[in-house]
This record gives C-alpha cells, sequence and structure tokens, in this order.
C-alpha cells in the first residue's frame, strides 16, 4: 500500500555513528518511504566524556551528522541531547559522586540551551542505568534524572528515558517525580518500550514502541501519545542486534494497507502532543 505523500513516517529513536554505515542507512530509510528522524546522542569516542566541553563536542558531532543525512538522504532529522545515563558509572568512579552529579547537571543545562536555541527538541537520552548498580551510583542517577526533568520544564520539551524494561511500579515513579517536578507525564517518554501496558498502568508515561512486527500490530489501535522506533544503532560490529532503519516505513506500509488513518497517531498527533510541533510533510522518495 502507498504511503499518502502528505504523511510524516517517523522513527522516533535512533543513533548514526561516523565510523557506521551513516548515511547509507539514512537513504534506507528514505527509499523504504521514511521521512523524519529523532536522533540522539551517543558517545563516539572509546572514552566516556569527562568533562562539559567533551559533551558539548559530543553534541556537535550528532548535529553534525543529522544536517549530512539532511543534505545527503532528503529527509528531516531532529536532534535529542543529554549525557548518557550509563555514563555515570565510570563518571562516579573517576570523579567521585559530587564530581559526577556536578558535570551530568552541567552537561544537562547544556543540552536545555540547544532546545532553547531551538538546536534540539528533547533531553535524552536521561535516566537509569539499565542493570544493577551500587547504591551510590544509584543515587546519582536519581538526582541527576530529577534535575533533567526540572531543565526540561523550563526549557518547554520532553525528556526520552533510557531505563530497564518498566512494570507498572516504575512507570508510576517516574510519573511521580515528573509530578513533583511540574512536568506534564506525557512529556516523559520511555524509548524502547518493549510490552504494550494500558495508558492507567503506564501512568500516562508516553511510550515509544520498538518496532517489531507483533508489538506494532498489538499498539495500532491504541489511543496516542505513542511513538514507534528503531533504537538502530549504526554499530556494523553488532549487525542484526537492533531493528534496522528501514523498519518503521515498512511497517507503516503493512498499517496502511488497512489502518492508514492510525498512522497519524505515531507520526503526527503524538508529535504535537508531547513535542508541541508537527513534522512538515516532505515528498516521499519511493514514490
Ligand atoms: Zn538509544
Amino acid at each position: 500500500m502507498p504511503l499518502p505523500s502528505d504523511l510524516p513516517v517517523v522513527d522516533h529513536h535512533c543513533h548514526l555513528s561516523p565510523s557506521g554505515d551513516g548515511v547509507r542507512a539514512v537513504q534506507r530509510f528514505r527509499q523504504a518511504g521514511g521521512t523524519h528522524l529523532f536522533l540522539a546522542t551517543q558517545n563516539y569516542g572509546a572514552k566516556v566524556p569527562r568533562t562539559v566541553e567533551e559533551y558539548a563536542d559530543q553534541f556537535s558531532m550528532t548535529e553534525a551528522l543529522a544536517r549530512r543525512a539532511e543534505r545527503e538522504a532528503g529527509v528531516i532529522v531532529y536532534l535529542v541531547v543529554a549525557p548518557y545515563p550509563v555514563d555515570l558509572v565510570p563518571a562516579v568512579g573517576d570523579l567521585g559522586a559530587a564530581g559526577a552529579l556536578s558535570l551530568h547537571c552541567a552537561a544537562l543545562d547544556l543540552a536545555g540551551r540547544w532546545v532553547r536555541e531551538r538546536r534540539a527538541v528533547a533531553l535524552g537520552e536521561v535516566g537509569f542505568p539499565h542493570f544493577p548498580v551500587d547504591a551510590e551510583v544509584d543515587r546519582v542517577a536519581r538526582e541527576v534524572f530529577d534535575h533533567a526533568l526540572a531543565v526540561a520544564r523550563d526549557s518547554d520539551c520532553p525528556v526520552v528515558v533510557h531505563s530497564r524494561d518498566l512494570d507498572s511500579a516504575g512507570y508510576l515513579e517516574l510519573a511521580r517525580r515528573a509530578d513533583r517536578t511540574g512536568l506534564r507525564r506525557e512529556r516523559v517518554v520511555k524509548h524502547y518500550a518493549r510490552n504494550r501496558l494500558s495508558d492507567a498502568e503506564r501512568s500516562s508515561v508516553t511510550p515509544s514502541y520498538l518496532a517489531r512486527r507483533e508489538l506494532v500490530r498489538a499498539v495500532t489501535s491504541d489511543p496516542g501519545p505513542w511513538f514507534l522506533e528503531t533504537d538502530y544503532l549504526d554499530d556494523s560490529s553488532r549487525p542484526g542486534a537492533v531493528l534496522d532503519l528501514s523498519t518503521v516505513p515498512r511497517r507503516a506500509k503493512s498499517i496502511a494497507a488497512t489502518d492508514l488513518d492510525r498512522l497519524r497517531v505515531p507520526f503526527v498527533e503524538s508529535i504535537d502532543r508531547v513535542y508541541g510541533f508537527r513534522p512538515e510533510p516532505i515528498p516521499r522518495g519511493d514514490q
């Protein structure tokens, strides 16, 4: 089923690497019918940043990758930037708890500045290591997360959360922290959501669902907001570790065969509600 030309087709969470497939992966996305990407920053070097300047360099690399993908693949790319929560583990080891806390808060302040200057649209990934950590790292991660929520509130943007898979108690904790800070629950987006839970079970936190076939089928009729993502990693040493960038447009085509109208939920209405803007439609390359 061809997709209507005024329908954006959006992958809500991916990464690109200067040493990976990069623009070629984005061209596959475009060829398959994709139009917009939310590109999250990541560490591009072997070492985790130790200073806020190193985070600034990292964000700038993400921005350069985004502009290059736009030029060479004809898509629109939105930036999502923040210090990666897993970076806290080595940071606490090297800088101590106070040093790691102040580094991550400063990097979040920088990310908030990027949002207010419209260089980025959200803070992400923020949250918690997805594996057990010691009590000190855990405590610092909570403080850093609360700071991220405050920066998002003040920058009028969402946070994109990295964490283990959450049950309803886990979602409730995120929602309560957002309530305490004054950030709307919908503006807390759980990325890499692998299970369908009702809005009540998620305490109104927004899921960004991994675009696996069965999961997409299960959530298609759900009320928004929700998103679809591949969490594409662009790491050639781990082919098949994640979904290819062409996945969301392929899923969109199969939904379009029966439920075309539903595609406006993840690709237009949810972005409007959570981010506060509508993606500009651009002509699609596959038709
Ligand atoms: Zn990610």
